[in-house]
């Protein structure tokens, strides 16, 4: 039996005997977390079993498989990452396990209304109290942020160097009085990003993560994590629960599967998903670091095309109906919901453009961007 087979066989064993939907969530998740199932490609002083990342990512398919919770932290629970890879042993010890049981939720308390491509000019400042540290500005686009225990935020701590290097990241606790959330009404009715104003909130310093002035690395590690995972998985259907209608299925439904034009375009798009998907799991395995790196560089410019594409061609299957939303229109409602909600992936976590940027800068190696102000410190720059 290879190592693989003796893995899977293990956790089919251990949901057969631990799972059913009737089982208490608090009860499972915490034997999820002693079992070592939350994390697995995580060193067990961090509570995960040592396990490859292709090897997780098997058990978090055999959880998927049994309709069970809990599995894939390490890939997609940004806060717990970005512990894991930057926090201290202490904050490790501290922050991992209720996350990892899934107790403790987060928000990415990033974009300002003066800083979104350009993050690290950033203006939120936070000043050093005693054992705190003293929060005042405004973030915008705070996807979640009403349900979040913790912000994770980048906040300037030092104005008199240059903009990159005055930025330090805190893990906020967002239910204090110093923080007040405003839902946003989107495009597609929902409201799940936030803007959040924070006037003398304050966060512990044993909260920072990394030391003072070096939050931009630690940002590009949390960033690094988003990019990978939107560019392996997307919402496109508004009930985070349900399955989307294949192009397929869609376009028999409406009656035009014979036609070339329609066959042509469904061809294309399942032959850009299925690249993406191959890249990314090439990426996943491959032992060359430089080699992932590029690949899932791609991956998340590759989604927003996908679901481009996607929206575009379903818009082209259903017709007319898809003008039409609302719960009475099922069809057109799913496809509109497509088109619009396709512009999380090209705009949250980094901008399409922004995306080509960063492949020219760091994948190709093109000289960088102009900057004038790299160089100056963040108080003489103009605003
Ligand atoms: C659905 C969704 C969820 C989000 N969730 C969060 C969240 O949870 N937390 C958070 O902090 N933020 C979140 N964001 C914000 C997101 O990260 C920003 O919107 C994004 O980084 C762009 O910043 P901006 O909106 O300020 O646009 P700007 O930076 O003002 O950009 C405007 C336009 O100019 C282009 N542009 C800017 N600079 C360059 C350049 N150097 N080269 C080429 N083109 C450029 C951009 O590509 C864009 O088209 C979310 C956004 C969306 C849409």
């Amino acid at each position: 039996m290879t190592d693989d087979a003796a893995l899977r066989t293990e956790v089919r064993d251990w949901l057969a005997a631990n799972w059913s939907p009737e089982v208490d969530r608090e009860t499972f998740a915490a034997a999820v977390f002693e079992a070592g199932w939350t994390a697995p490609s995580w060193e067990p002083s961090c509570y995960g079993r040592g396990l490859t990342d292709r090897q997780s990512r098997l058990v978090a398919a055999e959880f998927a498989a049994a309709g069970a919770p809990g599995a894939g932290h390490d890939r997609a629970d940004l806060f717990a990452c970005t512990v894991h890879d930057c926090g201290s042993e202490e904050q490790k010890r501290r922050l991992l396990p209720p996350a990892l049981r899934g107790e403790s939720k987060w928000c990415l308390l990033y974009s300002e209304p003066g800083a979104g491509s350009d993050l690290a000019g950033l203006r939120t400042r936070a000043e050093r109290d005693g054992h705190d540290w003293i929060v005042n500005g405004q973030k915008v686009w705070t996807s979640f942020a009403t349900t979040a225990d913790y912000g994770m935020l980048v906040a300037r701590t030092d104005p008199d160097v240059p903009k990159h290097n005055g930025i330090t990241f805190f893990m906020l606790p967002m239910r204090q009085p110093g923080v007040e959330i405003r839902p946003i009404h989107q495009i597609t009715g929902e409201s799940e990003f936030n803007e959040v104003f924070l006037t003398d909130a304050r966060v512990p310093d044993a909260n920072r993560i990394g030391e003072p002035g070096a939050g931009w690395s630690v940002l590009q590690v949390a960033l690094g994590y988003e990019r990978r995972l939107m560019g392996d998985i997307a919402r496109t259907t508004r009930s985070r629960r349900e399955k989307s209608s294949d192009l397929v299925e869609l376009a028999r439904d409406a009656g035009c599967l014979g036609d070339s034009h329609i066959r042509q375009q469904i061809a294309r798009a399942h032959a850009l998903a299925g690249v993406n998907r191959w890249n990314t799991q090439r990426a996943k395995t491959s032992p060359d670091r430089a080699e992932a790196a590029t690949l899932l560089a791609l991956g998340k410019i590759a989604m927003s095309r996908i679901l481009h594409e996607t929206a575009r061609v379903a818009t082209e299957i259903v017709g007319a109906e898809a003008m039409l939303s609302g719960p009475e229109n099922p069809v057109g409602d799913a496809v509109t919901f497509r088109a619009l909600n396709a512009y999380f992936t090209s705009i949250g976590g980094g901008t399409d453009q922004i995306q080509r940027n960063i492949i020219g800068e760091r994948v190709l190696g093109l000289p960088k961007e102009p900057d004038p102000y790299r160089d100056a410190p963040f108080r003489d720059l103009p605003h």
